[in-house]
């Protein structure tokens, strides 16, 4: 039995991954940690039955009281490291769903990870299609180097761009074989209008009650567009990635970002 704590378990992530844990034979779902619905049963919270797993706020003592081999969090940019390093401190390995991870969190995660000699995962995006969605991206952008990502959202999103968003602009830059055509003409008159760069690519972020998460990446070349999307319509497309990397957490070793090279 793999034994596994949830942080943001009162969430809109953290309650889904709360009733995929309970349901699986090879896990034990034995802490929830949260800062809202303290006290109350994780299960409900999480729109299940009652589990017996109750929701605490104090994520270092929950996780000396509760010992779990792993810690999954979808919580906030501003308290996903504190939550990760408190498992991380403890020799317990951490699969980070939280957006917003910028490179000097990385580093601080990455070089604990290592002192301590576990695994660790760092995932932007658990859907297997978006997953896909990045890989055929990657084969689009070694022929076509003129693409632009949009993403789009709910409305209760906080972060923009989004991670997968950034790691698909990460990921398609380094792919790209020719140069792209350059944006310094251009002549923007409203702040924003081209949206944001990164690694040279253009992202766009909506958000828009109604949404899930949606992601397309648009390839443009002389008289030809090519668009390739991937729509997560319930956040229950995520829970097969989350469980595959809770398993497979135990088995890497420093941090891993992504879940490609464990599919
Ligand atoms: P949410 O707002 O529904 O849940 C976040 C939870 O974290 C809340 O219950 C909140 O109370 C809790 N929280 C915030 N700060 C805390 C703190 N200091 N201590 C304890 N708990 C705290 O958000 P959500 O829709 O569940 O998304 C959570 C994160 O997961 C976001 O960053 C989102 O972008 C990301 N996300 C990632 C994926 C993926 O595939 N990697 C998919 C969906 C969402």
């Amino acid at each position: 039995m793999i034994r596994v704590a949830v942080a943001g378990a009162a969430g809109r992530m953290g309650g889904e991954v709360v009733r995929a844990v309970c349901s699986e034979r090879d896990m034990e779902l034995v802490a929830a940690v949260d800062r809202e619905r303290v006290g109350e049963d994780s299960g409900t919270v999480g729109g299940g039955g009652p589990n017996g797993i109750l929701i605490h706020d104090r994520i270092g003592e929950t996780l000396d009281a509760t010992r779990p081999e792993v810690l999954v969090d979808f919580t906030i940019a501003s308290a996903s490291t504190n939550m990760v390093m408190a498992a991380a401190t403890r020799g317990i390995r951490p699969v980070i769903g939280t957006s917003g991870y910028g490179t000097q969190e990385r580093s601080i995660i990455k070089k604990e990870l290592e002192e301590q000699g576990i695994g660790g995962l760092l995932v932007p995006n658990f859907a297997i299609g978006a997953i896909l969605m990045m890989m055929f991206a990657e084969q689009a952008a070694k022929h076509f180097p003129d693409f632009e990502i949009i993403e789009l959202h709910h409305d209760g999103k906080l972060d923009a761009p989004s991670g997968t968003a950034s790691r698909t602009a990460e990921r398609l830059s380094m792919s790209r074989v020719a140069k792209p055509r350059s944006f310094a003409r251009e002549k923007v008159t409203l702040e924003g209008a081209r949206g944001a760069e990164l690694s040279g690519v253009k992202i766009h972020s909506v958000r828009l009650p109604g949404l899930v998460a949606h992601q397309e990446v648009l390839f443009g070349g002389p008289g030809e567009l090519l668009t390739i999307r991937h729509d997560s319509m319930d956040r229950k497309c995520f829970m097969p990635g989350v469980l595959l990397a809770i398993r497979k957490v135990l088995e890497v070793k420093g941090l891993v970002v992504g879940l490609e090279s464990l599919l």
